[in-house]
């Protein structure tokens, strides 16, 4: 029917039946109306040392640079002992809207005084979590006055332990509705997991030596002072912040979409922790940060939420993503989650240190070379070639590769 719809040839019609490496009936399951699958590049991020051990980072993605930068930064990092860090407790907020409450204040105190209630309500949904030492945790309540009147919002912490938690939480919030409807006296309206997980966040550093920074042009200082006015700027201008923390992403969303965690929750709770914790009056903040410690080494730390889960959701389902967490080796979300700050970090770093010293374009374009003779209409087997020739001639632009493609025809 798509196929008729669109006009689709037979060959385009084909192509829809045979890219994937997955069982189209595996894909059939994940989401509706499946007619194909579409391949991302699945490379690995190599050198990555993240609390003295070693591993190599799956990462599906289709913008050329992020694998090598990825790499290279981790390999920069080896030198001042590689990455270290830790995430909080997994424990993520459900909310529930109460509307048309005539006491707030009232309201607020009844459900408190329930707290223990509504915890074991919301804990008989999913006996399993429980048992593996997660669970609802807490209730707290806010009141909100808004143009529609006041609304009080009922936050339910709960640990999910090595899920990202949106199912779990999202039944839970459900679960107690009916009872926060009856104790507050108004009626609930929305449930929902919020992606600002300011109770789960991950932390990571790593110490870049001057040394190791320092290259035929640069001198390690130069790097280091040059990679702390790309920083500031970050932290003083929201236009610089958005692409500043868009990097930051790049890496993580990358591990995200080969581990199967979904990235969008992810990209949600990093862009809106990153305005939250910017504070009253000021738009977002960096998601990292750079200092310099006394001897004039670059340290490198990052902050953000990381809802990420090694069991449920995708994860558990889709073949490549099982392999992708096999090559990865972790035991848990903790573990991964920390894995994928460090990746964060260092995909930061590599993009302000080039920024920072001979421009953003110059690698990136190198290797985006071969896309851009692909555009032009070359073969894979001409692409390689016809990407050396631009690449040496400073001229990596489509209008190059179609003289240059036009060339190889006619000799
Ligand atoms: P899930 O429900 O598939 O798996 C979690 C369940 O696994 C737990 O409830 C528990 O019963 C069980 N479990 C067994 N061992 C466990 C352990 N060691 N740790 C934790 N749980 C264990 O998945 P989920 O993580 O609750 O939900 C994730 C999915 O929800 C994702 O696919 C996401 O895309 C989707 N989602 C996201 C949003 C959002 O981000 N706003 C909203 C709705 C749905």
């Amino acid at each position: 029917m798509v196929a008729e719809f669109a006009g689709l040839t037979e060959a385009e019609s084909k192509l829809l039946s045979s890219t994937s490496s997955t069982d189209v009936s595996v894909l059939d399951r994940m989401v509706e109306n499946v007619i194909g699958a579409f391949s991302l590049p699945l490379a690995v991020a190599t050198n990555f040392r993240v609390n003295e051990k070693d591993y190599l980072v799956p990462m599906a993605i289709e913008e050329a640079s992020v694998v090598a930068a990825a790499s290279h930064a981790a390999k920069l990092a080896r030198p001042g002992g590689g990455f270290h860090g830790s995430m909080s407790d997994p424990v993520m907020i459900g909310q529930v809207q109460l509307l048309d409450i005539a006491d707030p204040d009232g309201a607020t105190k009844r459900i408190l005084a329930e707290e223990r209630k509504l915890l074991e309500l919301a804990n008989s949904k999913d006996p399993l979590l429980h048992k593996v030492g997660g669970g609802a945790k807490k209730i707290e309540v806010r009141v909100l006055h808004t143009p529609r009147g006041p609304m009080v919002v009922v936050h339910l912490l709960v640990d999910v332990r090595d899920a990202m938690g949106a199912n779990a939480v999202n039944t839970m919030v459900e679960a107690i509705a009916p009872e926060l409807s009856r104790l507050s006296g108004g009626r609930s309206h929305l449930r929902i997991l919020s992606n600002l997980a300011i109770n789960r966040l991950a932390h990571v550093k790593a110490v870049f030596t001057k040394e190791v920074l320092a290259s035929d042009d640069w001198s390690g200082e130069d790097v280091v002072e040059g990679v702390l006015d790309a920083w500031c700027m970050a932290a003083y201008d929201p236009f610089r912040c958005a692409t500043h923390n868009k990097g930051v992403m790049n890496g993580i969303s990358a591990v995200a979409i080969a581990t199967g965690n979904d990235f969008r929750a992810l990209e949600a709770g990093a862009h809106s922790y990153a305005a939250w914790k910017a504070g009253e009056g000021r738009v977002i903040s960096p998601l990292t940060m750079f200092e310099k410690t006394p001897n004039g080494n670059l340290v490198g730390s990052i902050e953000l939420p990381m809802a990420v889960g090694t069991i449920g959701g995708t994860t558990a389902v889709h073949p490549m993503a099982k392999l992708a967490m096999k090559i990865l080796g972790v035991s848990g979300a903790g573990e991964l989650g920390t894995i994928m700050a460090a990746v964060g970090l260092a995909q930061n770093f590599a993009a302000l240190r080039a920024l920072a010293t001979e421009g953003i374009q110059k690698g990136h374009m190198t290797l985006h070379a071969r896309n851009v003779a692909i555009m032009a209409g070359a073969r894979p087997d001409q692409a390689d070639r016809l990407a050396k020739v631009m690449v040496s001639e400073r001229a990596i632009r489509i209008d190059r590769a179609k003289e240059l493609l036009e060339k190889e025809h006619t000799s």
